[in-house]
């Protein structure tokens, strides 16, 4: 039986594990620290809905995830502008799926490392080997695109989901506001003057608390950050790079967990049907990374007056189908791209 050796125990490498058990290889996965998604304190992520046109808790099945994990379907959300102008989003399929990360029983971590040892993958804890005895590297983001600032909280308020694009408290990205359960998260993703997101959270709190109605108790804080880039390969020196790892994640709005699976089910099919990972992440995700990358290149020349005016012209009838199309490598994008690449790159 081949052996397979794997580097980290998130979201990717727990996927690449799974299909690789499942197809009889043994599986070791070899994880720093203590547990599986010590990385994160049950804070609230969205797994988003809209990069295919099939749910994504279909997805995750077709790579063979079971969704068992806590998870809340949100159609509803309101997006403010820079002078907190709302604009309410209603859709009949889930925008996004709210789910925890985090050691705890009902994470998505923990959930996956429960179906991983099930299906007969080792994981070692508080151990690493070199990248180079690895054949799968899935160890996260190295580098620093961009920071996230949050503070969880209790809250007798109901469930509501609010994003505020405003350069002054989360500059070239966005702030948001999730309630679920009891719980509530405020966070902001900030993609440029990084050093000063202590500030921009504290400021963002003002402006939720200022003009929302919710209650906060046992405020905890907590902070992350995230990679993304475009890579030409996507292999070194024949180990697979999967997920963060990769740089594998939306341009745009920094959502990773899809790509994390993806990517990690992807390198485990590379083995299992001996094919080219390169080639087929390339196939999968090539056009929609491109897409997206154009996307932050537009996004970070609106600024707050691009944003009230795009926010006031957008039709919000069919949002999963309107962000959808953002992601269609189109004419008008592959024009765009070069110049993107170019200036992101810089
Ligand atoms: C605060 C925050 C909010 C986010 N919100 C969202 C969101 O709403 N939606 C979304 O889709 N994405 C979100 N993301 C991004 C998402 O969390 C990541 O893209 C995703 O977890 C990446 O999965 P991964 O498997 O690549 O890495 P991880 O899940 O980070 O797993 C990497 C694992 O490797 C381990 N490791 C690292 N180095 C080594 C080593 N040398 N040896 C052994 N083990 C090692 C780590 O301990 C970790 O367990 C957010 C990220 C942050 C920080």
């Amino acid at each position: 039986m081949e052996k397979i050796k794997i580097l980290g125990a998130g979201l990717s490498g727990l996927t690449a594990a799974i299909n690789l058990a499942k197809e009889g290889y043994k599986v070791k996965v070899f994880e720093k620290n203590s547990d599986c998604g010590k990385r994160f304190d049950g804070d609230f992520q969205g797994l988003e809905n809209w990069t295919s046109e099939t749910d994504v808790l279909d997805d995750l099945k077709s790579m063979n995830i079971d969704a068992n994990f806590y998870r809340e379907p949100f159609r509803k959300m309101s997006f403010y502008d820079p002078d907190m102008k709302k604009k309410d989003v209603v859709s009949n399929k889930p925008i996004f799926y709210l789910v925890r990360r985090g050691s705890s029983r009902g994470c998505f971590d923990m959930e996956l490392k429960k179906q991983a040892e099930n299906t007969g993958v080792d994981i070692e804890f508080k151990k690493t080997v070199n990248e180079s005895d690895a054949d799968i590297i899935a160890t996260g983001p190295k580098h620093v695109s961009g920071v996230v600032k949050g503070i969880t909280f209790k809250t007798k308020s109901e469930k509501t989901a609010v994003v505020v694009l405003n350069d002054d408290i989360s500059p070239k990205g966005y702030s948001y506001l999730l309630i679920e359960g009891g719980t509530g998260t405020i966070a902001v993703v900030v993609l440029k003057d990084i050093e000063n997101a202590d500030s921009y959270i504290k400021k963002a709190i003002r402006i939720f608390r200022g003009n929302i109605e919710f209650g906060m108790n046992n405020e905890k804080y907590f902070s992350g950050y995230g990679n993304f880039s475009l890579q030409d390969n996507y292999e070194r020196d024949g180990n697979l790079i999967v997920g963060e790892a990769a740089g594998l994640q939306d341009f745009l709005l920094g959502f990773g967990m899809r790509y994390a699976v993806i990517s990690g089910y992807l390198a485990a099919r590379s083995i299992i049907e001996n094919k080219s990972y390169n080639k087929i992440i390339q196939e999968r995700l090539g056009h929609q990374l491109k897409a997206s990358l154009v996307n932050r290149f537009l996004f970070e020349k609106l600024g707050n007056r691009g944003y009230k005016k795009v926010l006031k012209r957008i039709k919000f009838r069919d949002p999963v189908n309107i962000l959808n199309k953002q992601y269609n490598y189109s004419f008008t994008k592959k024009i765009i791209y070069p110049l993107s690449k170019t200036s992101m790159r810089k």
